[in-house]
């Protein structure tokens, strides 16, 4: 797509700019012109009274037969031998997309030496596995991945694609998608489907999280989308017994720009927020490092985790690796306590889906109290110790 202005029709009227959320157009020498900000939004076709803008779609585009293609897929990537749970998330979800489309869920793995596990991904709803087995595989390429998923999505045209939006997953889906002309809505927290038209309703946050996108890509195929880890659950609900399919690539370093030298692993933290079934979490109404004190004690009690909003870990009350929301950690925990929470939208997106949410405010109109499942108002210093004494003394009873 492309926007094209017909200088000589524009008034030099500025309304395109008061409508382009981007910066994506300027005035230059009595014309509007467009900038390297522009994201092809179109708002600037619209407010233009005097039609001076248009949005040229690509002739490839129209040409799309979406007939063509079905199932919804699950790239699974994997490290140290073992595939990443957020593929198994995705599963869950697929299964959900794969029902109301009434077609196939394939999950997708470029690896070696995981023939034993295959047939488990039936457990999680898969109906098929796709393995391309390689021993160069054994690590991530960005080039070889791109090579072989294009290649097989062309050959087997499935209609949506699921990708983890991890560090590897966000370096090889959009390469992929635009090797493919497709749409791709990175950092989704919903996926529903439009049963008519077999679309994608993609959301995702976006303007920094104060507003929910739901994105549609409604005219190209496949639809793509990357999904943090945590967002979805995994499901064994329904098992299917699998049909395996297996391709034997002969790959070597030739095959790529890239060399791997050497894997070097991350030093391990020991926060571990994603995997906590129980998440103490404080805000800013926690007051001071030294107030996160009892919100410390109430998650020792419960054998939680310690959490935070993105305030309190800019103040340096607790560490960046116990952020949770946006730009931290997405969670979703049987039980999470929000302690002086206010709730702002980039909090939320990352723990809305924790099974119990208790939020301690002293503000009766905090957001948080509209997706808190128990709301306890009143003063968190009063609050926190009642209840970490109240935890002691259950579990010094049982
Ligand atoms: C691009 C972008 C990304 C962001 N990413 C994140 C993110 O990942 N995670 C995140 O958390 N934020 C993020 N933010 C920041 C977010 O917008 C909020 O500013 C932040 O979440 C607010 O933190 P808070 O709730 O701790 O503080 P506040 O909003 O200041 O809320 C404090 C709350 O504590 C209550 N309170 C005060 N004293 C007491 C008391 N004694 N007892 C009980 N309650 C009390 C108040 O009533 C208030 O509701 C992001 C912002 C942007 C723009």
């Amino acid at each position: 797509m492309s926007i094209i202005i017909d200088s000589e029709q524009c008034t030099a009227c500025e309304s395109c700019i008061v409508a382009c959320p981007y910066g994506g157009i300027e005035i230059i020498e009595g014309s509007a012109v467009i900038t390297p900000d522009c994201n092809l939004c179109g708002a600037c076709v619209d407010a233009c009274p005097v039609e001076a803008i248009t949005l040229e779609r690509t002739e490839y585009i129209d040409k799309v037969d979406k007939s063509q293609f079905k199932g919804v897929w699950v790239i699974a990537e994997h490290y140290g031998g073992e595939i990443h749970k957020v593929a198994y998330q995705l599963l869950g979800k697929g299964r959900q997309l794969a029902d109301i489309l009434k077609t196939d869920l394939t999950i997708v793995i470029l690896g070696t030496n995981f023939d034993q596990i295959l047939s488990s991904f039936g457990d999680y709803g898969a109906d098929r596995v796709i393995y391309v087995e390689s021993k160069i595989l054994k690590h991530y390429y960005s080039d070889i991945y791109v090579n072989l998923l294009s290649d097989l999505v062309s050959e087997r045209k499935p209609e949506i694609i699921l990708i983890g939006a991890t560090p590897t997953g966000r370096d090889f889906a959009p390469r992929l998608a635009k090797r493919l002309n497709a749409g791709l809505t990175a950092d989704c927290t919903g996926l529903e489907i439009e049963e008519e038209t077999r679309n994608l309703r993609q959301t995702r946050p976006t303007f920094g999280g104060n507003l929910m996108a739901t994105i549609r890509t409604p005219i190209s195929r496949p639809q793509m989308a990357t999904v943090r880890p945590g967002i979805f659950k995994a499901s064994n609900e329904t098992k299917k017994k699998i049909k395996i399919i297996k391709i034997e690539k002969d790959l070597n370093e030739t095959d790529s720009v890239t060399k791997v030298l050497k894997v070097i692993k991350k030093q391990k933290t020991t926060v571990n927020l994603e995997d906590a079934e129980i998440i103490v979490s404080g805000g800013r109404g926690v007051g001071s490092k030294e107030g996160f004190k009892i919100i410390k004690d109430l998650a020792d009690a419960l054998g939680a985790e310690l959490g935070g909003s993105r305030v309190t870990t800019e103040l340096n009350w607790v560490e960046p690796d116990r952020q949770v929301g946006q730009t931290g950690k997405t969670v979703s925990p049987k039980l999470y306590i929000a302690c002086g929470i206010s709730g702002a939208i980039q909090h939320l997106v990352g723990m809305q889906n924790s099974e119990i949410i208790v939020a301690i405010n002293r503000d009766k109109d905090a957001p948080i109290f509209g997706i808190a499942h128990y709301c306890l108002v009143g003063d968190l210093h009063e609050i926190v110790p009642i209840l970490t004494k109240e935890v002691r003394k259950i579990k010094s009873e049982d």
